[in-house]
């Protein structure tokens, strides 16, 4: 019920990056080519989301709005390798708790588009070429103290960004646009990972940067790791994806510093983009609900692949 909803949206639902977080995951996990989000006045007032996914069936679309209704896991079996973002079924319904919220799709092979609106679950005929289309407006309209804890337009603006940046860097084969209040900030085609990273980290990050490739066992660890001369990094300008999950992790965070305990001294910082896959068997990722951090079922191993991946590759530059 709404109430349990809106409770529920206080863990999913924390700002508008979250938000959007969420329904760009499913945007990827549909299966999309091409991928555009709107934000209007920090994504408090609009989040929209365009897709070419597989879409939603007339008959799903309420049910994509119940809570715990995901079409992601057949079996517990299927817990243990969860190879989509998404899989616990909570996302649409807490943030239709907590905005004006509808959802227009088109399943693939339908011969139109419906639409549902989020406050009464009524549907309706829609016209839409094909998938889905997810528009969050007025966040925290019905929940003015929550409202009270949002930051400025600017403010809100810049996490969704980030948010954008972190699925974009992931997936460069897709195509991926963010506009703001009209403005289109990033219009990324798809392509090859470097001119996605240059896209978004900056011609002067690639230029500065070592590309990292390193296989161990299960592990492989690729991307691109900034030399000393690159000035500008920040801690802002660090990016490690497990399995094409953006985490933020200690062991991960530890090791990389280690592997630069050399070469950069004082307050600076390392730039990096990495991409480490492993066996999902191997690292539980369900820690938290935001899914930031993660649980290495053999995290030394993994901490000695990584610094020793970045350390050499940072050697063999001679830096
Ligand atoms: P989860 O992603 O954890 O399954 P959500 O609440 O985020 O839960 O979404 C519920 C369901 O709605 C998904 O399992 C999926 O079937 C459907 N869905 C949501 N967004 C899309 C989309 N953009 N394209 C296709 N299906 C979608
Ligand atoms: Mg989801």
């Amino acid at each position: 019920d709404l109430l349990v909803n809106q409770i529920a949206a206080g863990e999913v639902v924390e700002r508008p990056a979250s938000v959007l977080k969420e329904v760009l995951e499913n945007a990827v996990d549909a299966g999309s080519r091409a991928i555009e989000v709107q934000l209007e006045q920090g994504g408090v007032r609009r989040i929209r989301v365009s897709d070419d996914g597989c879409g939603i069936e007339r008959d799903d679309l309420a049910l994509a709005l119940e809570r715990h209704a995901t079409s992601k896991i057949a079996s517990l079996d299927d817990l243990e390798r969860v190879g989509t973002m998404g899989f616990r079924g909570e996302a649409l319904a807490a943030i239709s708790a907590v905005a004006r919220t509808t959802i227009t799709s088109r399943a693939t092979g339908a011969s139109h588009a419906w639409k549902i609106d989020g406050d009464d679950r009524s549907l309706s005929p829609a016209a839409l070429n094909a998938g889905t289309v997810v528009d969050v407006a007025d966040l925290y309209y019905n929940t003015p103290a929550r409202r009270k804890f949002l930051k400025s337009e600017s403010t809100e603006y810049a996490h969704c960004d980030e948010m954008f940046r972190r699925v974009a860097l992931a997936r460069p084969d897709l195509g991926m646009q963010l506009s703001h209040n009209g403005r289109v900030i990033h219009r990324l085609p798809a392509g090859e990972a470097d001119r996605r990273v240059a896209a978004l980290m900056g011609d002067d990050f690639l230029a500065h940067a070592r590309e990292v490739h390193a296989e161990g066992g299960p592990l492989r660890l690729t991307g691109f790791a900034s030399l000393p001369a690159y000035s500008r990094a920040s801690r802002d300008a660090q990016y490690f994806f497990i399995n094409g999950r953006y985490v933020r992790d200690k062991l991960l965070t530890h090791a990389l510093r280690e592997a630069y305990a050399d070469i950069l001294h004082g307050s600076r910082h390392p730039a990096y983009v990495l991409f480490l896959e492993l066996d999902p068997a191997g690292v539980d990722v369900n820690v938290h609900p935001a899914k930031i951090e993660v649980r290495f079922r053999e995290s030394r191993a993994v901490h000695q692949f990584v610094f020793h991946a970045v350390k050499r590759t940072l050697a063999e530059s001679g830096a």
